[in-house]
């Protein structure tokens, strides 16, 4: 692996460790020459995901591209990006297992939803009110006190 500041081949590994649950290994590197130090991220890869959307055209699957719907979602809040990369690897391990490689659009959406009010109400709606393009602001109140009633339901439990 290449030094990312002086290019120089010599760099070695500092730290090495398990994330993901396992799924990746983390490693702390730092270079010999100029003392840069540097992440890298090694996971498994796996077939490509091929994306559905609603008028029939098709793409892959793009990581990046949920996480950074999901930044949008939560911009003001205290949801961390530790938080969102779990729930991203969440969904991903639920759509590898579907085995399926063609996924519709909406399977993903209702996938991110799904786990998104543990991880952050508002965010929640705020990706709901983008996904589902709530037709009023009544059945955007029914959604949110459904959350809560569910989250109620929940702590009762408990
Ligand atoms: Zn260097």
């Amino acid at each position: 692996m290449k030094c990312g500041q002086c290019n120089s081949d010599d760099t070695k590994v500092i730290e090495s460790r398990d994330v993901d649950t396992g799924q990746a290994v983390r490693r702390r590197r730092a270079c010999i020459v100029c003392g840069y130090r540097f992440t890298t991220y090694e996971r498994l890869e796996r077939p490509q995901l091929i994306v559905v959307k609603n008028d029939g055209t098709r793409q892959l699957f793009n990581r990046s591209k949920l996480l950074a719907g999901l930044y949008r979602a939560c911009e003001k809040t205290q949801v961390t990006s530790m938080q969102l990369e779990q729930l991203v690897n969440s969904v991903e391990q639920q759509l590898y297992a579907c085995a399926d490689q063609e996924v519709p659009s909406g399977k993903i959406g209702e996938l991110v939803m799904e786990r998104l009010p543990a991880v952050s109400e508002v965010a929640y709606v705020r990706f709901a009110s983008v996904y589902r393009r709530f037709k009023d602001i009544a059945s955007f109140e029914r959604e949110l006190s459904q959350i809560r009633e569910r989250k109620a339901g929940e702590a009762a439990k408990v």
